[in-house]
């Protein structure tokens, strides 16, 4: 298993920023920073301290609203929220709630 260096201090690519309400998301328990968060057109991803360069770090992700769609056939269970949520899952528990699809490192600390 591949591990995440824990470097200080975020080196993410723009596109990452910090999320509202902040206080909302807890800290990350391997580097103890607030993720930052990307909002792309098909989900969401973390970004953190935890990383070995600016393209290849820790993430969490969660499910796009167009996924939503598809699974469902509705926006019911859209959760704006979710990736938050996902997030502070992941910190309390190691688990995570949503596996990106394609290749990923084992987040587990
Ligand atoms: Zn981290």
């Amino acid at each position: 298993m591949e591990e995440y260096k824990y470097k200080s201090g975020y080196d993410l690519i723009d596109s990452y920023v910090i999320p509202k309400n902040t206080e909302e998301w807890l800290n990350c328990p391997r580097c103890g920073l607030k993720p930052k968060v990307w909002e792309f057109d098909n989900g969401s991803s973390t970004g953190c301290g935890c990383h070995n360069s600016k393209y290849d770090h820790l993430s969490i992700h969660a499910e796009c609203i167009g996924s939503v769609l598809r699974r469902t056939g509705g926006f019911a269970e859209f959760n704006d929220n979710e990736l938050r949520d996902n997030w502070n899952h992941w910190v309390v528990t190691g688990e995570e709630l949503f596996l990106h699809a394609g290749l990923r490192k084992d987040n587990k600390y």
